[in-house]
């Protein structure tokens, strides 16, 4: 899942992404509302974090003039501290949630998975077979065993499966599961499916994790 942040106290935003990084999202930032439109035009978000005070675009400006181009994304704006104004404009610019400054990083955490089951599917576990992902605790397990996973490893594990059953292309991989830092060059992502595959599939005989060669990966069961 990758997560776009549109706020220019940097150190607000460098805290939110070192914690969202730390629970396996991928993460782009941008400091003020303009360089955020030109992200979001460029890149495919599955959620952007807004802060509604922001230079060259405000978040309520840019939130509606997203709604009117028709993106769909879900939006969480921050707002400033007791300003019911702020939360009411928010919603009505199109925002799905809003979430008031100083907050708890837990509670940060718990909106995005709550807008994140809304917008992709009604569900807290995901499952191929004997595979099942929890999406709370972060636990997997195949056949009933634990396996214990990297943030990266699980990010990418979760994109395969949230799209079980169909072919996920290494570009469509890298945007979702790599931030905007990813080097399209390397081999990274082979890297990746080849440790998945050695905790996942490598001890059952039943494998789960495929290469359809010159297209991607399909994760099935
Ligand atoms: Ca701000």
């Amino acid at each position: 899942m990758r997560i776009l942040i549109i706020e220019d106290e940097k150190k607000i935003a460098g805290f939110i992404k070192r914690g969202l990084k730390e629970e396996g999202y991928a993460v782009d930032s941008a400091y003020d509302g303009e360089e955020g439109y030109r992200l979001i035009a460029e890149n495919d978000y599955d959620l952007i974090i807004l802060d509604i005070m922001l230079p060259t675009c405000d978040g309520i400006t840019l939130c509606r003039r997203l709604r009117e181009e028709g993106t769909t994304i879900p939006v969480l704006m921050l707002t400033a501290k007791d300003s019911v104004q702020d939360k009411v404009t928010g919603l009505d610019s199109g925002a799905d949630d809003y979430l008031t400054k100083p907050f708890a990083f837990e509670e940060l955490l718990a909106r995005i998975r709550a807008l994140l089951r809304k917008s992709v599917k009604q569900t807290t576990k995901l499952q191929a077979g004997d595979l099942v992902l929890d999406l709370i605790t972060h636990r997997v397990t195949r056949a009933g065993e634990e396996i214990a996973l990297t943030t990266r490893e699980y990010a990418l594990l979760e994109y395969l499966m949230r799209n079980a059953g169909t072919v996920v292309t290494r570009t469509m991989i890298s945007e979702h599961v790599w931030d905007i830092d990813f080097d399209t060059d390397t081999n990274v992502i082979d890297v990746y499916i080849n440790y998945l595959r050695n905790k996942i599939d490598s001890r059952f005989q039943k494998k789960l994790i495929n290469t359809v060669r010159g297209r991607g990966y399909l994760l099935k069961d």
